[in-house]
């Protein structure tokens, strides 16, 4: 999607073969790809190629897709993880799954949460009574009275250290463009943006909106989900990703309903819908998590049902457990269910990887370690 060049002239291209048809279809030649008109949009068009989207907004829709908000916890760039190449990744607040290994405890409430990290906090004698002690009590409520709400900005606001802070924050798909778009002279041909969180499609028209503006921008895109959503919002979003990073846990409903909070029905469903569409490619995410997942039998599961799919995953990526999100419970005053549970050896993971690969190398499918 790289070189496609800016609006305007991609416009003014699109205009100059806009009469071109063929067998009846308006064709638009973006860059060096010719895509074929398959809607308008309010004040563009819509064309596809090989199943992939790209909007040739209009200016008003421009804007209005630029107001469209939603709840961020991160902006992560000049990322290696989440897709190919170079990406911006941006962490979506909300989630379905409650994971006990999960490395982002603050992606799975969709509000902004906040968050006291003790290690930060110097004991300032700023309050009568100090944050640490405030805390329970402001984390235990959700509708906090206009008063203590005024009481914790006005901490956040003279915090000496940091310590205290709101993590996640209203923000319009133009601010966090506006962000993504520093990132793109790095991109080269494969990087781009990556949606994660949380769940992404917890705010479906916020990631249509983050999606449709890369796309008219020629930013190439991915999105990471845990499948857990409704094939309606999932299906209105594919057109518009390069890549889709599908999460798949464990194929026993019951040890994933124990680990996660729900069964793998839907998740599972929804992967199998994907694989009968053309599009996007599709690469399959499995955390490696010891308790849960990471013995031979659990794993041949995941790659029997990959080898079911109707069309090929791109590859398995191993995400190997860690505790790097132990920290983050603290703060955020919660338990941390899996913080007794070992990291997995270096070799464990070798002969893990190694055995998924004999299953579904013969299917050309690739199995990395990380991603
Ligand atoms: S699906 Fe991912 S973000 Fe959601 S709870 Fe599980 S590990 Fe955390
Ligand atoms: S303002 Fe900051 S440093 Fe002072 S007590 Fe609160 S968290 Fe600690």
């Amino acid at each position: 999607m790289s070189g496609v060049g800016s609006f305007t002239q991609r416009r003014q291209d699109a205009k100059m073969v806009r009469d071109v048809e063929r067998d009846g279809i308006s064709l638009y030649k973006l860059g060096d790809a010719t895509h074929r008109e398959v809607g308008e949009t309010r004040d563009g068009v819509f064309v596809e190629r090989d199943g992939i989207s790209l909007y040739i907004l209009g200016e008003g829709e421009r804007q209005e897709l630029e107001q469209t908000r939603g709840v961020v916890f991160n902006v992560q760039r000049m990322s290696m993880h989440d897709g190919p190449g170079v990406r911006t990744n941006v962490f979506l607040k909300g989630c379905p799954l409650h994971c006990g290994w999960c490395a982002n405890p603050e992606s799975q409430e969709l509000q902004p949460e906040l968050m006291l990290r003790g290690g930060q906090c110097i004991d300032c004698g700023q309050f009568a009574e100090p944050c640490a002690a405030c805390m329970p009590a402001w984390q235990a409520t959700r509708r906090r009275s206009a008063s203590q709400q005024e009481e914790i900005d006005a901490r956040i606001h003279v915090c000496p250290t940091g310590a205290l802070s709101w993590v996640g924050a209203w923000r319009t798909a133009g601010d966090v463009m506006a962000q993504v778009r520093r990132d793109r002279p790095f991109y080269g041909d494969g990087g781009g943006l990556t949606l994660t969180g949380g769940e992404p499609t917890m705010q479906p028209a916020f990631c249509a909106a983050l999606l449709r503006l890369a796309r008219d921008e020629g930013i190439a895109t991915a999105m990471e989900t845990c499948g857990h959503t409704q094939w309606e919002v999932l299906a209105q979003l594919l057109p518009l990703l390069d890549v889709l990073l599908f999460d798949v846990k464990h194929i026993d409903p019951a040890v994933h309903r124990e680990h996660t909070g729900l069964d793998n029905a839907l998740i599972l469903a929804n992967l199998r819908r994907v694989a009968q569409l053309p599009g996007p490619k599709v690469v399959v995410r499995v955390p490696v998590i010891p308790g849960f997942n990471a013995d031979a039998a659990s794993l041949a599961a995941i790659a029997a049902f990959v080898l079911e799919l109707a069309r090929p995953a791109a590859s398995i990526d191993l995400l190997p457990y860690h505790t790097f999100g132990k920290a983050k419970y603290d703060a955020l005053g919660r338990d941390y269910p899996w913080a007794e549970q070992p990291r997995l050896p270096a070799a464990e993971v070798r002969r893990l990887a190694a055995q998924v690969t004999e299953q579904v190398a013969p299917a050309g499918i690739a199995v990395r370690v990380g991603g």
